[in-house]
């Protein structure tokens, strides 16, 4: 939060102006910009293109030589920023007519300019508590959000390898499911699980199963980053991953095939695979175009009951369905 009080007058009396500067200044409140056109108290605030100030409280006269102070208002709150500025009224008018309409401009306070120095004072400082607190409630509601946002994404991340997890699999494939729906385009999900897993915790320990995972899910969401931009990988629960891609069945292919070999590459040493000497996967893949007997489910049956054809046909392989 800033902590300048910056208070800006918008007055064309010389006389006026110089009286509010002073009463303030002698108050304590030493940080004034003071003006004498609607023109320049709007360019002071950022209304004119050029970056503007940050102010804590606008001291607004009605009649100025290039306008109306009021008209000034209606202009000040459509400023997103500024909508809640704190903006006291200074004028010698104070017919109800007048006072209504600033009200309606959304003037926070209105005075007399025959005001003494104590009620001006009073008004002054309220009206800086007031932006005090909604600064503070900005800030508050910034820190929420932020917040809020930070959670949301830990909600939707593995604990141990980072990458999505189940939980945002699921609203990822709602997502990618009517979307292809809608454009008509081939959807493909993978199903890929690590080959033999218990084994290699049982030969290596828990530990250095949990690294092998964290290495397998770094390696495969790379893998499946660079084929797609909308392209996404998630732990599906233990030793198994799901991706979603919106390629083709022949393009899904090429990016299931890498996702394989990748992992063979990696050359993690497993010492009791059946398979080899190294960590390997089993892929399932399925693609469709989603139409209205189809669901997003189905699909996952599919690619899963592709993955079980690959267990049961040698692992370390790619069964399409
Ligand atoms: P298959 O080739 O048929 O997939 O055999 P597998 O041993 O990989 O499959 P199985 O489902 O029998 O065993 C999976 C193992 O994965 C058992 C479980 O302890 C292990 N596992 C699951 N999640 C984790 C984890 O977070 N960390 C570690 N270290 N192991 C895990
Ligand atoms: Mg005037
Ligand atoms: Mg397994
Ligand atoms: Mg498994």
């Amino acid at each position: 939060m800033s902590e300048s009080r910056r208070i800006l007058i918008v007055e064309d009396s010389l006389l006026m102006r110089n009286l509010l500067v002073g009463l303030l200044d002698g108050a304590g409140y030493g940080d004034i910009r003071a003006v004498g056109t609607l023109e320049q108290g709007l360019r002071m605030l950022g209304l004119r293109g050029e970056p503007g100030e940050h102010f804590s409280l606008i001291l607004m006269d009605k009649l100025l030589p290039d306008g109306d102070g009021i008209d000034g208002i209606r202009q000040i709150r459509e400023v997103p920023h500024l909508t809640e500025k704190p903006i006291i009224m200074v004028t010698g008018f104070d017919d109800r007519e007048t006072l209504r309409e600033a009200f309606d401009a959304g003037a926070t306070d209105f005075i007399n300019k025959s005001f003494d120095e104590t009620e001006l004072l009073a008004r002054v400082r309220s009206a800086l508590r007031l932006d005090s607190a909604i600064e503070a409630a900005k800030e508050r509601e910034a820190d929420l959000r932020r917040l809020t946002r930070e959670l949301e994404k830990l909600s939707y991340t593995d604990g141990l390898t980072k990458v999505t997890n189940r939980r945002g699999f699921d609203a990822a494939l709602e997502r990618a499911w009517s979307e292809s729906f809608e454009q008509r385009k081939p959807l493909s999900v993978v199903m890929l699980d690590v080959d033999h897993f218990k084994k290699y915790n049982d030969s290596l320990g828990h530990q250095q199963g949990d690294e092998c995972l964290k290495a397998v899910a770094h390696a495969l969401e790379q893998q499946v980053n660079a084929s797609g931009e909308a392209h996404m990988l998630a732990r599906y629960g233990g030793e198994e991953f799901a991706a979603i891609l919106r390629s083709n069945a022949s393009t899904a292919q090429y990016t299931a095939e890498k996702l394989r070999s990748r992992i063979q590459e990696l050359q993690l040493a497993h010492p009791n695979s059946t398979v080899g000497n190294f960590v390997s996967i089993s892929v399932g893949l399925t693609t469709i175009i989603p139409d209205e007997r189809s669901s997003a489910t189905d699909l996952v049956a599919a690619a899963d009951a592709a993955l079980y054809q690959a267990k049961n046909t040698g692992r370390n392989r790619v069964v399409v369905k």
